[in-house]
């Protein structure tokens, strides 16, 4: 089945119901946002973009952003939303790599991008330019039929190997994923509203889908991004209003509202997750917002969720276990199996830590032209999500680490060998090694070590990293070492250089 008929019915049943809101005006409803996509499917196809392919969308949260993911699916075609944060070279990559041919992507970025597109034939489309989705000339297409296997969205994570993957969800990922939010996060009615302050391009991007399937309202802020006092004013105007956001983006929120000196208005569930939350923010944020959480712990791999724990027992204090379980990122959501293997993919007994597993409808199909990683990643059907952790007698688990070296700042993950290898690139770097430190604002921070061979400063670094790499995967600490500490075979031992690092702050 084709995505675009959850929108099509939408419109049918909720023609008059707003459909994307810009702050607090309605910008359309279920039969404009219907039409857009109708129209939209005609225009890709006038120009050449043909079911079964894919194009990119690189922009902040705006209005046009939902129109243009449906109008593709409505086409039949495959979307790849990249981080608006990227920068235009990452972005670019990721175009040609999935083979996009278009990229829709923020005014300012265009001409940069296309840069790096060159002569490949993919073309860079502006913001200006995508007048097409009210165009009332335009046909309205029909929905191209599409099989539950056929890509539907590209979700590029950054991979440990330095470059991106493409994760391949179809309609058989993006059905369970919404199930899962529907069953365990928060039922969605007839204009219950869910604000977007989170990228489009991932969390918020996919809890977005059980509000068209159920005739709600998409709030994007005027803002574009994420702003506490904008957010909980929109919840107010709203009303019932919910919302994906990062740890530390609750610690903002929880923050403004103490300024504002009384609970939130207007808020149905902020459902949390991308990164660790710890049980003080939370038992804080609960005291100060009220009962209105629900975590949910999963990967681009298994979209939305591997487990949640529901506002009903984060808001059930009697529980005998209750904190235990707070700090906990919940149990296997329905449609998955959760399990804990070691090394040689054995299932481990309850309580002993080893890397999760999950097994189910939600997990990928696979990386986007890259079967040997798949190959890695899916072992006799389970997906090794590179996470440790342990499962309760009660199925809770609890979030030991993860995927050893990366590093999740402001809910964004970093690749440690994609800032190092943008570090080597500079002529006086002659090793770097980067970890992640503990930063109570957001959650870690990016720390350097590097070997120079020429006298080097730390501005001079950060001015390097910038024409790089995106600007939040840059180092915000920069530690200059004789040499890094190494393993017999000549592997950098990234845990003594966190140890050297926590001794050089507490030094
Ligand atoms: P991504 O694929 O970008 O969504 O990143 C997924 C990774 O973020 C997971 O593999 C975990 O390491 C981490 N993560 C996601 N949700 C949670 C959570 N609720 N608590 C702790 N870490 C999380």
């Amino acid at each position: 089945m084709n995505i675009a008929h959850w929108l099509q019915r939408a419109a049918l049943q909720y023609p008059d119901r707003p459909a994307i809101a810009h702050g607090t005006d309605v910008w359309c409803d279920y039969r404009g946002l219907a039409q857009r996509a109708a129209r939209g499917a005609t225009w890709l196809r006038s120009q050449g973009v043909m079911p079964g392919e894919r194009v990119a969308i690189f922009l902040v949260n705006t209005p046009e952003y939902l129109p243009l993911m449906w109008a593709a699916w409505w086409a039949g075609v495959a979307t790849v939303p990249i981080n608006a944060k990227l920068h235009p070279k990452e972005a670019a990559w990721i175009a040609a790599h999935s083979g996009c041919q278009r990229i829709f992507c923020d005014e300012a970025v265009r001409e940069a991008v296309q840069a790096e597109l060159g002569d490949t034939g993919h073309a860079a489309l502006a913001l200006s330019t995508f007048d097409f989705l009210g165009d009332d000339r335009l046909a309205l297409a029909a929905i191209e039929p599409r099989t539950d296997a056929d890509p539907v969205w590209l979700f590029y994570t950054s991979g440990t190997t330095g470059r991106p993957k493409g994760v391949n969800l179809s309609m058989r990922q993006l059905r369970w994923a919404c199930m899962g939010y529907l069953s365990m996060v928060q039922s969605v009615s007839p204009g219950d509203a869910v604000l977007h302050p989170a990228p489009l391009s991932h969390g918020s991007g996919m809890c977005h889908l059980p509000y068209v399937l159920h005739g709600g309202v998409n709030v994007v802020p005027r803002s574009g991004g994420f702003d506490a006092a904008e957010c909980l004013a929109l919840a107010a105007h709203w009303t019932r209003a919910s919302l994906f956001a990062a740890p530390t983006m609750v610690r903002r929120l929880v923050d403004v509202a103490k300024t504002q000196g009384r609970r939130p208005q207007g808020l149905a569930t902020i459902c949390y997750g991308g990164g660790p939350m710890y049980l003080a923010d939370i038992e804080e944020a609960l005291a100060v917002v009220g009962p209105h959480f629900a975590q949910i712990y999963g990967q681009g791999e298994c979209p939305m969720m591997i487990t949640a724990l529901p506002r009903t027992m984060i808001n059930d204090p009697s529980q005998p276990r209750y904190r235990e379980r707070l700090a906990s990122v919940g149990f296997a959501q329905s449609m998955v199996e959760v399990s804990i293997r070691d090394s040689e993919g054995v299932e481990l007994p309850t309580g002993e830590m080893g890397e999760i597993c999950v097994r189910g409808d939600v997990v990928m199909n696979g990386y986007w032209n890259q079967p040997e990683a798949t190959a890695a990643a899916i072992v006799d059907g389970w997906l090794r999500t590179g996470d440790v952790g342990r499962l309760d007698e009660d199925g809770f688990l609890t979030l030991l680490d993860r995927s050893k070296d990366m590093i999740i700042s402001g809910g964004s993950n970093i690749y440690p060998r994609e800032v190092e290898e943008a570090l080597l690139t500079h002529e006086a770097v002659a090793e770097a090694a980067v970890v992640g430190r503990h930063d109570a604002e957001w959650g870690e921070s990016v720390v350097a070590f590097v070997v120079v061979h020429q006298g080097v400063t730390a501005q001079e670094l950060d001015a390097h990293c910038l024409s790089q790499i995106a600007r939040f995967k840059r180092p915000k600490h920069y530690r200059f070492v004789s040499e890094l500490p190494k393993n017999h075979y000549g592997k950098v031992l990234k845990t003594s250089l966190r140890t050297m690092d926590q001794e050089g702050c507490s030094a």
